[in-house]
């Protein structure tokens, strides 16, 4: 606060506190926002680098607040895990994103979409009923167990392994994916992770930024997913902004990408039509 006048310093401070009164008032209305369905899905194209074609789509909540406007998950997802209240958010989100998935493909049966990635919190996936809670949302949304990426962190691979390596064989036995998110901000390895029944690695935006300038993350990333395919891997990059840093990856041979070169999230609405026409004649 140094160089702050004796009013700058006393505005930063009750900015801080009005921030803070702030986070508070949203992490107590996260429960009767549940109860009020306030929270609405976007979802962003993932598609296959060589040709572009949209093959997956990924839900993302936000939620619609009253008084605030559309929050971001950046705004509430952690006070949602501390409460506990991301385990209601995510149940609805996966039922959400099913239903919504299952209609898209009722409407063309044609569709290039193949999956539908939903962001499992790790509260949520170690809630005791969880594999029980996808089986029966999978029921209910009449959605083929194969149309299901479940992305989940490497810290929830890291900790208490046994019991999370058993339920990610039981959601695979059922024939639900499962996908790493975020890889490389945590601390797993590769050869670690191969021990882990997961299909699909989500490579963080973090190492993509600087694929075309920086020669090492370039190797590092092309290391990386030269590994994953030996491990029969899939490799989604994160985070393409730029059509170079598309071909660079598409050489490396990364099979799938998202980020805001190709679309940002989008409304429900907007899926069907750019899917058809990202699709080739
Ligand atoms: P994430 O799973 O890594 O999702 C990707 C985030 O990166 C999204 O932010 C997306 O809008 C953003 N993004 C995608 N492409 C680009 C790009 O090219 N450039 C930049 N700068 N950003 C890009 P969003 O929607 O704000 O979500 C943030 C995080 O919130 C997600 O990160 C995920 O960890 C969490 N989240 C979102 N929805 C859910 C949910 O339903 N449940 C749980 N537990 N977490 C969720
Ligand atoms: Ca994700
Ligand atoms: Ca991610
Ligand atoms: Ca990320």
């Amino acid at each position: 606060a140094k160089g702050m006048g004796k009013g700058g310093w006393q505005r930063y401070q009750s900015d801080l506190a009005h921030a803070m009164v702030q986070r508070l008032e949203l992490r107590t209305q996260l429960h009767e926002a549940i109860e009020d369905e306030q929270f609405v899905l976007q979802f962003q194209p993932i598609v296959e680098l060589a040709d572009q074609r949209v093959t997956g789509v990924e839900a993302l909540v936000r939620w619609q607040h009253p008084a605030r406007g559309l929050l971001s998950p950046f705004h509430f997802v952690e006070a949602a895990e501390e409460n506990g209240t991301i385990i209601g958010i995510g149940g609805w989100v996966m039922r959400e994103a099913l239903r919504q998935f299952a209609a898209w493909k009722a409407e063309d049966p044609d569709t290039s979409l193949r999956y539908i990635s939903v962001n499992v919190s790790p509260r949520q996936f170690r809630a005791p009923d969880f594999v029980e809670q996808v089986r029966s949302a999978l029921a209910s949304a009449g959605a083929r167990p194969e149309w299901l990426l479940l992305e989940v962190t490497e810290s929830l691979v890291l900790k208490d392994a046994a019991k999370v390596v058993q339920d990610l064989r039981a959601l695979r036995a059922l024939g639900v994916r499962v996908a790493i998110d975020d890889f490389g901000t945590g601390y797993s390895s590769l050869s670690y992770l191969r021990q882990m029944p997961v299909d699909v690695l989500k490579l963080d935006k973090s190492f993509i930024d600087d694929i075309l300038t920086s020669r090492q993350q370039h190797a590092l990333v092309d290391a990386i997913v030269t590994l994953a395919g030996n491990l029969d891997l899939a490799v989604v990059a994160e985070g393409i902004e730029e059509p170079g840093q598309r071909i660079a990856l598409d050489t490396m041979g990364c099979q799938y990408g998202q980020g805001y070169h190709f679309a940002k999230p989008l409304w429900p609405v907007d899926i069907p039509a750019l899917v058809a026409a990202a699709r080739p004649a």
